[in-house]
């Protein structure tokens, strides 16, 4: 699975980041899940790959605007475009009366219906590939984390071994894939001595704004990507709690505190010309695999939830 940053400036854009939007891109297919679109997401998604014909969902984690205010223009593209398509979007109380107060004023009318949820149950929805739970954060208004864990995660075959026992493809190796022990010219064949071990499902932690990251100790556990603002650096943290937002020592610490393997900052202020102090405060307190966004970078989980980068986008 991928991750691409559309916007990754707190507040305001700056003439080399947007405000937030990220995308969260299946490893099977084209679908994907934008998490928050501050103005001007559209513009971004034309220099990337995604398609808004793809798109699954939406998921905003607060409704402060440089988090949500591209929202409209979204919609109303995706229209024009030609969907048809029913688009969920999930995001706190407010954001349907909101979409459909502007829908009403701008005649914005869509061809495709919207469904509202919002993030109050622990378990919120399935979306393709991931079962999406939220967090409740602490911020100047309400603010969630969305976790999204895998599901239907397969064990992988090994074809050596199959190939040895002369094992033909078909529906055998389908039933020894999910665990079926299968009879095979008069010998059992066990599902466990012919794949590999069971696969952990993978786990992406995609944060709000937050001034506290102990909220997210008990999913960070076990999580293999946690993706935070860190809008400041440590000599602003009156700063940072009086506004509810982390700084690079402060989620760093946390993130080193809970062994989380893969650790990617975004949400920067705009007071900083580029990421260097953000990295350099983080690398002195967390010592996993650390990045901060650029707009367009792009992630890859792999199935062994080894995180890489793979480049910038920017067509
Ligand atoms: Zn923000």
């Amino acid at each position: 699975m991928e991750i691409q940053f559309l916007g990754t400036s707190s507040g305001v854009p700056t003439n080399c980041r947007n405000v937030s939007g990220t995308a969260l891109v299946q490893s099977k297919g084209k679908a994907w899940y934008l998490i928050d679109c501050g103005e001007g997401t559209q513009h971004q998604l034309l220099r990337s790959h995604l398609s808004l014909g793809a798109l699954e969902a939406v998921f905003l984690t607060h409704l402060h605007g440089d988090h949500c205010y591209g929202l409209p223009g979204v919609l109303a593209t995706a229209g024009l475009n030609g969907r048809t398509k029913p688009l969920k979007i999930i995001a706190p109380e407010g954001a349907e009366e909101w979409i459909a107060l502007t829908r009403r004023i701008s005649q914005l009318h869509l061809p495709y219906q919207l469904e509202f949820e919002q993030p109050d149950s622990k378990v919120l929805n399935e979306c393709g590939q991931f079962s999406v739970s939220a967090v409740k954060l602490a911020h100047r208004i309400t603010s969630y984390a969305y976790v999204f864990v895998e599901k239907n995660v397969q064990s992988s075959l090994n074809m050596t071994k199959i190939q040895a026992a002369g094992i033909p493809q078909g529906p055998l190796l389908g039933k020894l894939q999910s665990g079926e022990d299968v009879v095979h010219n008069g010998i059992l064949r066990k599902a466990v001595e012919y794949t590999d071990t069971a696969k952990k499902p993978r786990k992406i932690i995609i944060s709000g704004d937050n001034e506290n990251p102990d909220l997210l100790e008990a999913d960070c556990r076990d999580c293999d990507l946690l993706i935070h603002e860190s809008t400041f650096t440590a000599d602003m943290a009156d700063r940072a709690k009086a506004v509810g937002h982390s700084y690079a020592k402060s989620i760093a610490s946390f993130a080193e505190r809970l062994s989380v393997p893969n650790l990617i900052l975004t949400h920067i202020s705009a007071r900083f010309p580029n990421s260097d102090a953000i990295q350099k405060e983080a690398s002195d307190h967390y010592s996993g695999n650390l990045y901060v966004a650029s707009d367009f970078d792009r992630f890859k989980l792999n199935k062994h939830s080894v995180l890489d980068f793979i480049g910038a986008f920017d067509s």
